[in-house]
This record gives structure tokens, sequence and C-alpha cells, in this order.
């Protein structure tokens, strides 16, 4: 090509030429320029001078192409790391030029492109396609257009380019020149898609807020707000669902432009939802860059759930879940509040708790004690009016503080009470009476302090008890040996086990017409060593009451199944031994696994063992029959103990697999002593064995009623007037001798 660097070295040439011909001419013939020698010389001087000129020139030249061949080098390798192509086609010549990057990005060798002019289109992903008629549309019109589609490389990759084209018109508006940058965008479209579905898939809210209004919400967002879809949202003001101080706060907090650094502001607060109801969140907000704009993004959560767990726990802490009154730590705060700001008053605390209810609650079961819990709530709340808190303290205690009350006022609030339980509690249609036994303590005169009101109104309420129940006794300082002796009781019972103090002594029960020994009853014997001998219905019932009942209960099983194992060995096999059990034994439910465990340790046939029930148990005849099955098919016998004193008729019986009835002893009192002359008695012979039941007459004490008995059919008996109790030792020698001799 003709350029001026190469012009230069003509010049060159030429002269450098031009300035040796000279020289040989001067040398082969010195006389044909010795006229002129001064011109020669000139000229000479003058080539010297050019061809220094021009080889300066020349070098210059060559700098700059060396220079220019390194900038294209590196422009090249820029081009070539970049992911990204260039195609510039001059349509008045018709060239095109394609930066080789064009490989990388499509796959396809460069020489592909120039054969194919269409191919960068035919390898466009085929549902991208529509965006080249938006992108053919702007170029028509001269506008720069960036569109950003899919190919597909010849591997079957997947890409995104980015493409924007450069239209180029002349000044008679020919579009004369067109030029393409393009850009594999497959990375930020990756990781905006997986920003995408974060946002969208996200199981919290996120949106995105521009002057008050709801720009973007996701789905999490819309479900939160109560809304179908996403449209009915966006386009909204924000407060049409936000409090506006909570709005206005995170406005002036995140979105303050004299701010810096926006603050990440956390709140927590109730949403508007869409159908009306109000729900609770926890947002976190900051301000954002939303397509080109400075907007506040939040991203929360419903708590509504944690929100009503924590208003929960904060009941709990105060309150009875039960009754919905104050519970213990709301009376105590109370009670101490009242001392603390009226010292010069008088204040009562009424401590009351519910005859015959753990009865109820044992025999009707659970959910029917705690509907009657709930209704002794209601009748306390409204005997006490507003005179005072009433609180329940758990199980079937409840205190009540009376403010500003003396032992007058105090009375007239306790008959109130009383008068309140009157009535029955009806629960499925079925009466209960429940009665109240209050002990009343009253400040200052009988503590200064809440423990002491406590602990004196309780031992005033066992006093109460002591007087026949549904009634109030004030507290006096000759009461206190009580609740203390039940403590004490209880202590001690923890630890008789352990130490040794229970033993089981034995009543022989016989055949009434021929006097042979036909069953044996187990009966605890509790010695304490400082104490002396503890009577069971003392003890037995405080057992009941501290759950004590199920360690002590299996124990007594275990000792007399052991007992009557060892006399089965020496030959006294033809009678069962009889063991009584409580109801709270019967509700453990390890009670008929632990029973038939035990009977295969001990090596006993189930039939040797009779168990003692009380009607108690009929009063939850569902679950009563279930476990009396249940005993009954390890083949255990089963009598009722005290028949005729509980709740039971004999119709209920009858659908019970039992095998015995056991008149209770104050019926075979009736025989000498009563009136009646021994009809209960008489009846309920006659009704057991129509029922098929053994009969057992028991607390027999004369031969009179032995022969009423007899004569009435009655074929088994217990009692004094046979033996009392025995020790087993003893109890051997009467198996052996048929009686014994009494100490
Ligand atoms: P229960 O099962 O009805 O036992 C009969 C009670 O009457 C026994 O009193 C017995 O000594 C007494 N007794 C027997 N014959 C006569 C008599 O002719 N005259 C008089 N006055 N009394 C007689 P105990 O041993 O004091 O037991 C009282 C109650 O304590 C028992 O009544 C029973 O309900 C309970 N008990 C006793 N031992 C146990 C036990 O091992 N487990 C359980 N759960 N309760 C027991
Ligand atoms: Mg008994
Ligand atoms: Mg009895």
């Amino acid at each position: 090509m003709f350029t001026k660097r190469n012009l230069y070295r003509f010049l060159l040439i030429l002269i450098i030429g031009l300035f040796v011909l000279l020289q040989v001419i001067d040398l082969i013939n010195p006389d044909l320029f010795h006229s002129i020698k001064i011109v020669s010389n000139i000229a000479s001087v003058v080539s010297i001078v050019a061809i220094g000129f021009l080889y300066f020139l020349v070098k210059e030249f060559d700098k700059k192409a060396d220079e220019y061949t390194i900038n294209q080098k590196k422009m090249k390798n820029i081009f070539d790391t970049l992911d990204v192509a260039i195609w510039s086609h001059d349509l008045k010549s018709d060239t095109l030029l394609i930066t080789p990057g064009i490989e990388k990005l499509y796959g396809y060798k460069l020489d592909k492109f120039y054969e194919n002019m269409n191919l960068w289109k035919e390898v466009i992903y085929p549902e991208d396609l529509s965006v080249l008629k938006d992108r053919e549309k702007k170029l028509a019109v001269g506008e720069t257009a960036t569109s950003q589609y899919r190919i597909i490389r010849p591997d079957g990759e997947v890409r995104w380019i980015q493409d924007r084209g450069i239209p180029t018109f002349d000044q008679k508006g020919d579009f004369v020149d067109f030029t393409s940058v393009l850009f594999d965008i497959t990375d930020r479209k990756e990781s905006e898609g997986l920003y995408q579905s974060l946002v969208e898939m996200s199981p919290d809210i996120i949106a995105v807020v521009y002057d008050g209004k709801i720009e973007y919400i996701n789905e999490a967002g819309c479900k939160l707000l109560g809304a179908q879809s996403q449209e009915q949202v966006i386009g909204q003001s924000a407060k049409n669902f936000v409090p506006s101080h909570i709005t206005d706060l995170i406005k002036r907090k995140v979105f303050s432009p004299d701010k810096l650094e926006n603050e990440r502001l956390r709140l927590e607060f109730q949403v508007r939802r869409t159908d009306g109801e109000s729900i609770d969140v926890e947002m976190a907000a900051r301000s954002i860059l939303y397509e080109g704009r400075f907007a506040i993004q939040v991203v929360g959560r419903d708590i509504t759930q944690r929100k009503k767990s924590e208003q929960t726990i904060k009941f709990m802490a105060y309150y009875d879940s039960l009754t919905g009154l104050p519970n213990r730590n709301q009376f105590r705060n109370h009670l101490n509040e009242v001392l603390r700001h009226q010292q010069n008053k008088m204040h009562a605390v009424l401590f009351l708790d519910l005859d015959r209810f753990k009865i109820i609650n044992d025999t009707k079961g659970h959910s029917i004690g705690d509907i009657i819990l709930q209704l002794v709530a209601g009748r306390l709340e409204k005997a006490v009016q507003n005179e005072g808190l009433v609180s329940r303290q758990g199980g079937d205690e409840f205190i009540i503080v009376l403010e500003d009350a003396d032992k007058e006022n105090t009375s007239q609030v306790a008959k109130r009470i009383l008068n309140e339980f009157s009535n029955p509690f009806e629960v499925n249609c079925e009466e209960f009476y429940v009665t109240p036994s209050i002990g009343i303590s009253i400040y200052p005169t009988d503590g200064s302090d809440e423990e002491t009101l406590i602990k004196n109104a309780d031992t005033a309420m066992y006093q109460a008890k002591e007087r026949g129940k549904n009634n109030y006794q004030f507290y006096s300082t000759n009461l206190d040996g009580i609740s203390t002796w039940k403590m004490k009781l209880e202590n001690w019972l923890r630890r008789a086990l352990e130490q040794n103090q229970m033993t089981l002594h034995y009543q022989p029960q016989l055949d009434l017409r021929t006097g042979e020994i036909v069953g044996v009853e187990a009966l605890i014997r509790w010695n304490h060593p400082e104490y002396g001998y503890v009577a069971p219905s003392e003890f037995i019932p405080l057992a009941e009451e501290t759950g004590l009942i199920v360690p002590l209960g299996k124990w007594i099983l275990r000792e007399a199944c052991e007992r009557r194992k060892a006399w089965r060995d020496s030959g006294f096999s033809d009678f069962p031994i009889a063991v009584n059990v409580s109801v709270r034994q019967f509700q453990d439910e390890h009670f008929i696994p632990f029973i038939s465990g035990m009977l295969e340790e001990i090596g006993l046939e189930a039939n040797y063992l009779e168990l003692e029930i009380t009607e108690s148990l009929m009063q939850n005849l569902e679950n009563s029959t279930i476990i009396l099955n249940q005993l009954k098919d390890l083949g255990v016998l089963l009598s009722v103990d005290d028949f005729g004193t509980g709740y039971s008729s004999l119709s209920y019986l009858k659908h019970l697999p039992i095998d015995k009835i056991k008149i209770d002893k104050s019926f075979v009192d009736d025989i000498i002593y009563h009136s009646n002359q021994g009809m209960m008695v008489k009846t309920i012979i006659d009704m057991g064995m129509n029922l098929k039941f053994g009969v057992i007459a028991e607390g027999i004490e004369t031969e009179e009623q032995v022969k009423f008995l007899t004569r009435n059919a009655c074929q088994i008996g217990q009692g004094y007037y046979y033996s009392k109790p025995l020790s087993a030792e003893k109890l051997e020698e009467f198996l052996v001798k048929g009686n014994v001799s009494i100490e």
C-alpha cells in the first residue's frame, strides 16, 4: 500500500541512490564536475542532510507502526479475555468485521459467521426470538437497542447474551453501518434468577415500597395480607396495611436523604389484612436501589403465633390456665402489695379446700373434675364480688384475699361462699355436691407477712374439715398442731418404706357354716419408731393424696404375693390372698403389666390373688371396665370392698367381671344395733346371689351376727369374732390349728 511511511522510504532510497551516483561519477571522471564543483559539493551536503532527515522519519514511522501492532495485540487480548464480541457491518462496502471473541460466546468458529450471516439468529433459543422484533423496530428508527436472549451452543449449552445494536445513518438518512456489541451475561442472569426465586419463594414477606406505595411484594407477602394476587396489593399505599406511625418512622429513620449511611430498622407491629383482621409481624427495613431509584425494602414474617405464645407464657406465669383465675404468683404479688401499702388496715386471707373433690376427680375422671373447678371459680368470684381477689393455688385449693376486711365482713363473705355451694354443680346432666372448707386468718392479728397468713389460714381450714366440712373457721393459736401433724406424717411416710417400718397383717376369711379358711385379707401396718402405730385410715388417704400409694401399693402387692407363694409351698393351697387396691393405683398405666410381671416373677398363679377394689372405682365405669377385664383375663379375682357405702348399685356390677362383694361393717353392725335389723344385709345378700357373686360379710364381732348371716345364706365372713388381723407367723399358726391365741 502507498502510505506516507513507504513514500519516505522511497525518497530515502532515491536520494541515497542519487548521492552514490554522484560520488561514483566524481570518482570516474573528476573533471566532469570540476566546473560545477561547488554545486556538486552542495548537492552532496543536501543529500546527506536529506538522507539523515528521511532516515529519522522512517524510523519514527517504524516505531509508531510497532506500537500500533502492540496495541492491536493488547486490544485483541482484552477482547479475548472479556466475554464480548463485536460485530461490525459496513453496509456501503458490504464488509463484515467480527471479533474472534464471538467464538468464545457462541462456540462456533469465526469463519462460520462469515459464511452464514444468519447463524447468530439461527442459534437463538426459539422462545426468545420475539425480542428481535422489538429490537428491529428500534434500530429502524436509528435508536440503539439492547436486547437479551438465550442462544444454544453447538454442545447444547444454553447461554444468555446481551446484544447492544448501534445503527449509523449518513446525512442523507441512509443506513450505512451497523455495529453490535455482544456480551455473555449468563452468570449475571443466573444469580439474578437465583435471587428472584429466593425472593419469590421465600416464606418471609419481601416487599419494596417507593414513595409510600408498594412497588413489589412476593407471594408470602400477599398471603400474609390476605390478598389473592400481587396485583391486588401492588400500587397500593403502604398505609392501607401498616399503621401510619410505623410508615413515618421507617421513612424518617431509613429513608432520610441527609443520612450517609442508612439504618436498618427492626420493628414489631400489627398489619391490617385485606379482610380487616390484624396480625403481628416482625419487620426489618432498609433502603435499596430499585429500578434506579432509592426505595425501601422490607423483609418480615408473621409472628402472630409467637406473640400468642408469649402472651400465653405471660398469662401462665400469673394466671391459672384452667380457671383463668390469678395463680399463686399473682396472688403472692397482690397480697404483698396490699400488706405493703395498707399496713394500718385489717385484711383477711381465706384458704379454701373442696370437700370430696378428690373422690370425684379420681372416679369421674379429670375432665369432669376440671369442669367442676371452673364452675367453682365462677361461684367464688360471684360470692366475693369486688371485695377481694380470688386465686387458685392448684388442685382443689383456692385462696382469697379480702382487702380492708375485719372479722365481721369476712364472715359475711364466707357465708356467701357457703351459700353459693348449697346447690349442686351440674356436669353432663349429672349433679355433684361439692362443698368448701374455709380457713381464715386475719392481718395483723394472725400474721404480719404473706407466708404466716397463708399457713395459718391453711391450719384453720383443717379445723373446718375436722368440724364436719362445709363450714368456715377463723384461725386461733391452739389450731397450730393440725397442719404440722399432716406435714410430719407425709415426711414420715416418704421414709417408711425404705426404713422397713411397714409390715402386712393377715385377717382370715371363713366359711360361715364349716369354719374353714377360704381366704386371707392382707392389711398394712405401720409402726413408726417414735410415734408407734399409725392407723391405715390415717395414712392411706394421705398416701392417696400425695401419690405415694403407687409405690406403697406395689410393695404391698409383692409382699402379699410372696407370702402367699410361701404358704402355697408349705401346702396351704386352696384359698386366695386379698389385697386392697386404691383407685389411684388403677390409674397408673403400669398397673396391669406390673401385676402380670410380678406374678410371673414370684411364680404365683393369678387365681391366688384377689384384688379388693372400692365402689368409687365404678364412677368411671368405662375405664374401670377395661382395666377390670384385663385383670380378669390375667386370672386375678376381684371383689368389691365396703359394698353399700359408695355410689354403685348392684345393677352396675352385673356388667363387671366381679367375683365377690364384701358387705360393709356398718351394715353388719345393723344386724344387732339397728331397728331395721339387718334389712340391708339381707337385701344385699339376695341381690348378690341373684347376680351370682360371692358374698362376704366384714366386721363380724358377735355370734348373733354369724347366725343371722348363715340364716340368710351368706357364705363367708371376716371379723374379730374369728380373728383379728394377724402377723404372718400367727396366721400360719391359725392355718395349722384353725384358731389362734389372741394377744
Ligand atoms: P378394709 O379393707 O375394709 O379392711 C377392713 C378393716 O376393718 C381393717 O382395718 C380391719 O382391721 C378392720 N376389721 C376387720 N374385722 C373387724 C371387726 O370385727 N371389727 C372392727 N372394728 N374392725 C374390723 P384396718 O386394717 O385399720 O384398715 C382400714 C382400711 O384401710 C381398710 O379397710 C382399707 O380400706 C385400708 N387399708 C388397709 N390396708 C390397706 C392396704 O394394704 N392397701 C390399701 N390401699 N388400703 C388398705
Ligand atoms: Mg379390704
Ligand atoms: Mg372393708
